[in-house]
């Protein structure tokens, strides 16, 4: 993936970008009860609760329905 801050390729799992550091797999994280997410699900595997869509490109964090992402501009799968 590539890092939204400094633009470095890194590993589809890292969660780290390996230039800047800055967090990539943020937003992994339910937002509602702060339990881990591992894998792309929808809902929360502990609380139940959706979770926030995130842009494969840029991993910005998708408002609902949104055909674009707000952040990069990229086309949502
Ligand atoms: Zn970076
Ligand atoms: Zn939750
Ligand atoms: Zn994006």
């Amino acid at each position: 993936m590539i890092c939204p801050k400094c633009m470095a390729t890194n590993d589809a799992d890292a969660d780290k970008c390996r230039r800047c550091g800055c967090p990539l797999g943020a937003g992994n994280k339910c937002p509602h009860c702060g339990s881990k997410i591992s894998t792309p699900v929808k809902f929360c595997t502990n609380c139940g609760k959706k979770l926030p869509e995130k842009c494969s490109y840029c991993s910005g964090i998708l408002t609902e329905n949104a055909k674009f992402c707000i952040h990069c501009g990229k086309k949502v799968k």
